[in-house]
């Protein structure tokens, strides 16, 4: 009985956090749930979340207006014209824009886009004060 009234609440704390995390209403997280993995089990909470994310992601990805803006920045403006670290020309890399990056994403026309996460690497020490992990040719500061 106990153990049973827990699994409930366990299930609506689990539904009301990821509404809130997710801004979607508990309804769709149920349903989207309900379709990927029938019944309810705390136990694999974690997979639920990993599930859900991917979908917000999809979600996000896909938004009509999230697509101007990703095609809008893809022909203004999206990283530096030169690789920074060989010199090569870059061009736009949309699938390194998304919701856990804001900045958009460029590939090396060179090497791909190796030279990107490099960069990016390279960044995140240049922004702690740390020494470049890769060698830069043409060293360009990450705009936020
Ligand atoms: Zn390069």
């Amino acid at each position: 009985m106990d153990n049973k009234l827990s699994k409930k609440d366990n299930f609506t704390n689990f539904i009301a956090k990821t509404a809130k995390a997710l801004s979607w209403t508990e309804d769709k997280i149920k349903e989207e749930l309900r379709k990927t993995f029938g019944i309810y089990d705390p136990n694999n909470e974690a997979q639920y979340t990993r599930h859900l994310n991917l979908l917000k992601d999809e979600e996000f990805q896909n938004n009509a207006e999230e697509k101007e803006r990703r095609r809008k920045m893809a022909n203004e403006q999206y990283g530096p014209e030169k690789c920074p670290i060989c010199g090569a020309p870059t061009k736009p890399d949309l699938d390194w824009y998304n919701k856990y990056s804001k900045v958009p994403g460029w590939t090396c026309k060179a090497i791909g886009i190796r030279h990107f996460l490099w960069w990016r690497a390279n960044n995140i020490r240049r922004y702690r004060g740390e020494p470049l992990a890769f060698p830069e040719l043409y060293p360009v500061e990450e705009q936020a």
